[in-house]
């Protein structure tokens, strides 16, 4: 059987209706678009442009807080483990950095969270830390990212952390904790999980081997060690760095005897991650890793002169520097995403020469090819389109 065309007279009149009032609506705001009005109104009402507001700012240790954010009304629910990418506003520049999200999907309060570390010297990470105020306004993107759980989750499982890199882990936790990998109802997150919304199905065995360098510096320690204390089912095992040295590997058969049997997954320091996946080696399907940072293996280009031609800035840069950052320090207004060149936010047009990529040591590029500045280096003189 064919569908008949509806034509706009055939059109139930309810269509009719909306679509004149659409079209009066676009003429009345031009020569901005309704969006722009709505956004004025409330920012979280564009239909066009994710964003949220930080409702509010809490203290996980010295140096990390947790940032409440209630996302615009087009917000897609995550699956526990994936980032976001936060656009902030300092100084009258937005900056985008790739943020875990620390809660549960679908919290009852239709928030999300992110917990951030402030690293010495960081632009972003400090600010959101240390300046941020309940009622900023930040861009978002959608949730992004493989390193989640499957659903069903194992029966087994380990997660190795350090220092923020607990965060993608504590999505999971939460969400295990109300009702499985894809989400609950009645997620926390972000917060206590409280007893009464643990309950959907049994919690999978868990092992969490998680490393800072003092007991206070344990982001959501105090969380941590009350779930720890309560259930059965889940181990935690702290490792103070400063005192008891850096955790190994081969220190694992001692605290979680079954460890290769367990699906893994891993999230802290580079050097921590690159010791973990080779201690994995011929089982790294078991294991998932999630980098914060470029896992940068190359020693880099030959370097060269960089011509940003849209903004008329040139520099020298050397073979190591990622041309996002030798931008940036250049006073570049560059585009960019998750710093470690997985979600494409960062691409510029490159006019002339070739760049190398910091990960692999592959040197590349043709006129008009789209390089990933934030993992590329240049390799001999660069023109590039920003
Ligand atoms: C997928 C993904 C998820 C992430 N999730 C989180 C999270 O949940 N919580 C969190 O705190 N961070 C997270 N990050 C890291 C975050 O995106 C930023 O890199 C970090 O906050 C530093 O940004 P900044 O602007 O303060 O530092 P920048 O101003 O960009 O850099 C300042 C200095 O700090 C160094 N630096 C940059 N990043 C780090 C880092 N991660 N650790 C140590 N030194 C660094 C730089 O090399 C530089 O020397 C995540 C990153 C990715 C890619």
């Amino acid at each position: 059987m064919t569908t008949p065309y509806l034509t706009t007279s055939d059109a139930p009149p309810r269509w009719s209706v909306r679509r004149q009032l659409a079209s009066a609506s676009r003429w009345l705001t031009t020569p901005l678009m309704p969006d722009d009005y709505l956004g004025l109104l409330n920012p979280l009402w564009s239909a066009e442009e994710l964003r949220g507001r930080v409702e509010a700012v809490h203290p996980e240790t010295a140096d990390a807080a947790t940032l409440v954010i209630r996302p615009s009304r087009n917000w897609v629910p995550h699956r526990p483990g994936q980032w976001v990418r936060i656009g902030i506003d300092i100084e009258g520049i937005r900056h985008w950095r790739a943020y875990s999200l620390s809660s549960a999907p679908q919290r009852p309060d239709g928030c999300v969270t992110i917990t951030v570390k402030a690293v010495p010297d960081g632009l972003v990470s400090r600010h959101l830390v240390r300046r941020t105020a309940p009622g900023t306004i930040v861009g978002l993107t959608r949730p992004e990212g493989e390193f989640v759980l499957p659903e069903p989750p194992p029966p087994r499982l380990l997660f190795l952390t350090a220092g923020s890199g607990i965060t993608p882990v504590m999505a999971m936790l939460h969400s295990l904790l109300t009702g499985g990998a894809a989400g609950g109802e009645g997620a926390g997150g972000g917060g206590a999980v409280s007893l009464q919304s643990e309950k959907h199905r049994e919690m999978p065995d868990v092992v969490l081997v998680h490393s800072a360098p003092m007991p206070e510096d344990v982001i959501f320690g105090e969380e941590l060690r009350g779930l720890a204390a309560r259930l059965p089912n889940l181990r935690l095992y702290e490792r103070h760095t400063r005192a008891g040295g850096r955790l190994k590997p081969t220190d694992l058969p001692a605290l979680c005897p079954d460890w290769a049997d367990r699906a893994a997954w891993a999230c802290g320091p580079t050097e921590m991650l690159d010791e973990v996946a080779a201690h994995w080696a011929g089982r790294s399907d078991r294991l998932h890793v999630e980098h914060f940072r470029p896992a940068v293996s190359a020693a880099g280009g030959e370097g060269g002169r960089v011509r940003f031609t849209k903004s008329g800035r040139e520099v020298d840069a050397d073979g190591g520097t990622p041309l996002l950052t030798v931008g940036e320090d250049a006073g570049v207004l560059m585009p960019s995403g998750c710093r470690v060149g997985i979600c494409f936010g960062c691409v510029g047009r490159l006019s002339s020469g070739q760049v190398c990529d910091l990960r692999t040591g592959q040197v590349h590029g043709e006129e008009g090819d789209l390089v990933q500045t934030c993992v590329s280096a240049a390799a001999g003189p660069v023109d590039i389109e920003l």
